[in-house]
């Protein structure tokens, strides 16, 4: 392992110094991830009065050490605290209530679970990480033997406790009787060094993880019989085919998933005894709240996904069922009365010749882990390697996964957003309406995949949503709608990204100007093929996945004011609209048996930002009125009820309702949003 310490860059104070070595120590995957590991360091201090004490900073609860700031390292009194180590007993509650009293700034963040371990134990700076090469030679059959060999003697070696106060007290114990020790592994769970200040510590712990690697062979582990796996044009299809199932499989509450084709993932699915050392457990119990203790293995065939879906359906139903019910006799064998079961579906799914898909209830959720179980695969075939993988009983895993610290954690999260859990595509969303209707679900918790005929202005507007609500949110897609073959693409990348789809916003249109008697066939066809035929090649593509998830779906048509008071000269416009209007209707009636909703919007006069109204057709326009452009916003304003400048934003709103929960009954209905325009209400 690279010691990424840089001498020269060593800052000044105790404090800056730890914040420097979590950050080497977070920018190494293979040492921690999401939130794992901590450090500290304990200095003199003083009180609030300027009496002198001994105070440790030690990492807050949950912070991520790859991008940990000074704040996020609450100062404790270690006076406080020591005496702790006389007591038989401390449950957590008692614990967690105990050090918010010995917090010297009590605004701070809450200390880290192992703030006792690290506080009992008598060196400077200490260093906690879940090493994956420490790992592998911590869950292996005969573990202590295998730590022996790689180790010798000089190591502190503490059996499997979960974190705690019995867990610190035993590190505490144990540490004393081995006072010159190089390290301490925690089996089952990580590795902890020391040192007299922050570098030290660090130094030592890349030291023993390298030699742990060595010994675990750890470069060797990604080779396997799928690393050189050519790209398979059926096997992304099958992804793509396979994706809604799984999802539909997975319940009504709704998961996004992400999709691994890697070598390494499909290298590890591929291995023999796959089907076996899978189905072991946990390499760790940290995050067995994400990952569950198995992943979901399936044996299907790549090319049986594309000719008989029906029949793999069935399959995974079952193979489902199994893992669902053997998750219920665990909860119910380990639980204690009263105790409330979480879901208990797969998170991690793993299928040979497929892949890999994870499972979260948003992105983040799956890309964590997906990253959790990544290592996982690298311990596991590093333990293999080294005499069998072998992890925690069944009764450690259940008290990890049901402890009530990480639970709390849960009853912490803030409630789900309306559209939250949901993937939305939305066409024409590079500008204007679609532009703001997909920012707008996106704020309201939607994983929104952003198409346009303008590739990169989708993919600007994607990126803008992942900056401003996180990891793939949004995913922008190049495409023309009239085009079916890059339609059925659009939806197959939907599905490869996410699962499946819940929501479609169908905005996609043109304006063409002209009378009747001027309009060429070009232009009237144009329009046709893009406001009537543009919206069924993606409405058919989308209801064919919905289908397949089984959990209903919502698609919401952006129209027109024109579809019920038609405009002089837009007659190739107003036709091809209410060609789409219709559409809607028969996509509600349809749709209704497998609860597929379809509902219109029917906006008018949007200027803002919006391509549909090219400067061409904003003086068309112009002259028909006898206006000129500058006129017409006011023109449009001062024709409607309210007298009220119609936004994106507002058409944004009504797309909102008619997508979510809050319009759970409602279906083949239009909606105008057009500050009020008599001639055009809907009857
Ligand atoms: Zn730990």
């Amino acid at each position: 392992m690279l010691n990424r310490w840089e001498q020269n860059k060593t800052p000044d104070t105790a404090l800056e110094q730890l914040v420097y070595q979590s950050r080497q120590v977070g920018a190494e995957e293979s040492l921690v991830l999401w939130g794992g590991g901590n450090n500290s360091v304990k200095l003199p201090g003083s009180d609030l009065l300027g009496q002198p004490l001994d105070m440790m900073y030690i990492k807050g609860s949950g912070s991520d050490m790859k991008s940990i700031v000074p704040r996020q390292y609450p100062a404790v009194r270690l006076d406080y605290i020591l005496p702790l180590l006389e007591r038989e007993q401390l449950s957590d509650d008692e614990m967690v209530a105990y050090l918010a009293q010995c917090m010297l700034d009590p605004t701070s963040p809450r200390p880290s679970i192992e703030t006792l371990l690290h506080a009992f134990l008598p060196h400077q700076a200490i260093l906690h990480t879940h090493a994956d090469a420490i790992l592998a030679i911590c869950n292996t059959q005969g573990r202590e033997k295998t730590v022996r060999e790689c180790f010798g003697e000089n190591m502190i070696l503490v059996p499997y406790i979960r974190p705690g106060f019995e867990l610190s007290r035993q590190v505490a114990l144990l540490s004393r009787r081995q006072p010159n020790a190089e390290g301490l592994i925690l089996m089952n769970h990580g590795l902890i060094t020391w040192g007299d200040n922050s570098e030290q510590a660090y130094d030592r712990h890349v030291e023993l993880v390298s030699r742990a690697e060595e010994f675990a062979k750890f470069t060797e582990t990604i080779s396997g019989p799928g690393l050189t796996l050519p790209e398979s044009q059926s096997r992304s299809e099958a992804v793509a085919k396979i994706g809604p199932v799984l999802r539909g499989l997975l319940g009504n509450t709704s998961f996004i998933l992400e999709y691994d084709d890697s070598p390494e993932a499909m290298a590890f699915a591929r291995r023999e005894d796959a089907a076996r050392i899978t189905q072991i457990g946990p390499a760790t119990p940290d995050h067995l709240l994400y990952t569950k203790r198995y992943p979901l293995f399936l044996e299907i065939d790549p090319e049986k996904v594309l000719s008989d879906i029906g029949e793999v359906k069935g399959y995974i139903a079952q193979e489902l069922e199994k893992y669902t019910t053997a998750y219920t006799a665990y909860f119910e064998k380990h639980a204690a009365p009263g105790e409330k079961m979480l879901d208990p579906l797969p998170r991690i799914i793993l299928a040979p010749g497929l892949g890999m898909w994870t499972v979260g209830k948003d992105a983040r959720a799956a890309r964590i882990v997906h990253d959790i179980y990544r290592q996982t695969m690298n311990i596991i075939s590093a333990a293999e390697r080294l005499g069998g993988f072998a992890t925690l009983s069944e009764q450690d895993a259940f008290e990890a996964e049901y402890w009530p610290m990480e639970l709390y954690k849960l009853s912490l999260l803030p409630k789900e957003k309306e559209l939250s859990r949901k993937v939305a595509l939305v066409t024409g969303a590079a500008s204007g309406i679609g532009r703001a209707i997909a920012r707008r679900f996106a704020e309201e918790g939607a994983h929104v995949v952003v198409t346009d005929l303008d590739g990169e202005g989708a993919e600007k507007v994607a990126a803008e949503i992942c900056q401003k609500q996180g990891l793939r949110r949004g995913l922008g897609l190049k495409l023309d709608v009239t085009n079916p073959d890059a339609v059925a693409e659009a939806i197959a990348a939907t599905c490869r990204a996410y699962g499946g789809l819940d929501i479609v916003v169908s905005n996609a249109g043109i304006a063409q100007v002209g009378a009747i008697d001027k309009l060429s066939l070009k232009d009237w066809e144009r329009s046709l093929a893009v406001n009537t035929t543009g919206h069924f090649l993606v409405v058919r593509a989308a209801l064919e996945v919905m289908k397949a998830q089984g959990n209903g779906g919502s698609i919401v048509f952006n129209a027109t004011k024109n579809v019920t008071a038609p405009g002089k000269d837009f007659g190739a416009y107003s036709v091809s609209k209410a060609g789409e209007a219709q559409l809607c209707r028969i996509v509600a009636i349809e749709g209704g048996e497998f609860g597929i909703r379809a509902n219109m919007l029917n906006p008018d006069a949007i200027f803002d930002g919006s391509q549909l109204w090219s400067e061409e057709l904003k003086q068309q326009r112009a002259k028909a009125y006898g206006l000129s452009v500058e006129q017409l916003p006011d023109f449009y304003r001062q024709r409607n009820l309210l007298k009220a400048e119609v936004t994106g934003e507002d058409v944004a709103e009504a797309a909102l309702f008619l997508a979510g929960p809050r319009s759970a009954k409602t279906t083949g209905t239009m909606l105008p949003v057009d500050g009020g325009v008599r001639e055009a209400f809907p009857r």
